[in-house]
């Protein structure tokens, strides 16, 4: 941290500063600028409130050096995350698609989609059982019974699967169907339920907040890792800003940025940041381009009877079509589907 004093403070007040921030756990060094005296205080402790300095008398300015977060951060462990499930590796060179509709609504159509879904080449099944729905009057998922179907297409098609997880009162029912857990946007600050899934054995996908900045999506994840599951897959599923003329505004920079802190595989969900099924393919194909480790799609045979998100969901020839594209992709950037 780097404290910057008025270089016109009395010496004593200058030392009153140098003691408390001995008494915060820190060393100091000291030096003197034309116009201001420079602390650097050293010493790294994630959860420090800066406030606490800027509020001292004679402290122009605080600027930290080190991120808030400590075990989901590249200077903690440089070497990149990779999350085993079966055959497959998240966060190495291949690129792992996720794919599947919004909700499972029945066995016909969850069994249909695992195979289809599987034939282009997703690793991963997707499909909400408890849907954390805008409007308590629309369709909230088929609990209990969504799991097991979402199960029994996985078994069935040979693929991993992934369902979101919205309370904490629903963790045992659905650690026992699922292989890795989704945290939803809307979830991304329920620290009860982050610290809940900190001590599951099955991976972690968390999602972006609507209005999360990068650093408060990391200190999310921090709360997974520091219950002790070290599996954290984080998402970037678009965020709200001033425009609305899309679903949510699509931040690829942040793949590129998240990337730059943390060792954690990164995913892309395109579905839910555009909102609309035609324009969600190129922003799969620019999310590979960015970097990203996994790309989630939403995908429908029926999507104008989908019981949620049919709008943005993918037909199955698109989604073929998708994953043409991006193998093209990810071969000019040494990666593969
Ligand atoms: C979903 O994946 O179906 C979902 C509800 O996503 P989000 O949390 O990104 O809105
Ligand atoms: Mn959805």
């Amino acid at each position: 941290m780097v404290v910057v004093v008025d270089k016109n403070l009395p010496q004593l007040k200058v030392e009153k500063i140098i003691d408390e921030l001995n008494k915060f756990g820190f060393d100091v060094h000291r030096s003197t600028g034309e116009k201001y005296i420079i602390l650097g205080a050293l010493g790294v402790q994630p959860g420090f409130d800066i406030r606490k300095v800027k509020m001292l008398e004679g402290v122009v300015d605080v600027f930290r050096i080190t991120e808030p977060y400590k075990l989901a951060s590249k200077r903690f462990k440089a070497d990149k995350t990779l999350i085993r499930i079966n055959d497959i590796t998240i966060g190495a060179d291949e690129i792992v698609v996720i794919a599947g509709p919004c909700s499972v609504e029945s066995e016909h159509q969850i069994m249909k989609l695992a195979e289809i879904v599987k034939k282009s080449g997703a690793k991963i099944l997707r499909g909400g059982a408890f849907k954390p729905r805008t409007s308590p009057y629309s369709f909230q998922g088929l609990g209990e019974e969504g799991l097991k179907l979402l199960r029994q297409a996985g078994d069935t098609s040979g693929l991993a699967v992934i369902t979101e997880i919205i309370e904490p009162s629903h963790f045992e029912l659905i650690e026992k169907y699922t292989d890795i857990f989704q945290v939803g946007s809307r979830n991304m600050y329920n620290y009860p339920l982050l610290k809940l899934l900190g001590t599951s054995k099955k991976p972690v996908m968390l999602k972006r907040g609507m209005s999360a900045t990068i650093d408060e999506w990391l200190m999310s994840a921090e709360y997974i890792l520091a219950g002790g599951n070290p599996n954290v897959i984080i998402c970037e599923r678009g965020i709200r800003t001033f425009d609305t003329t899309l679903r949510n505004t699509f931040d690829v920079s942040a793949i590129v940025s998240v990337k730059e802190k943390t060792h954690l595989p990164v995913c892309a969900d395109p579905s839910h940041a555009i909102g609309y099924r035609d324009k969600i393919i190129p922003m799969a194909r620019a999310a590979v381009a960015a970097g990203t480790d996994v790309l989630m799609v939403e995908v429908h045979h029926d999507p104008d009877n989908a019981l949620s998100d049919g709008p943005q969901a993918l037909l199955p020839k698109q989604f073929d079509e998708v994953m043409k594209q991006i193998k093209a992709i990810a071969e000019i950037i040494g990666r593969r589907i």
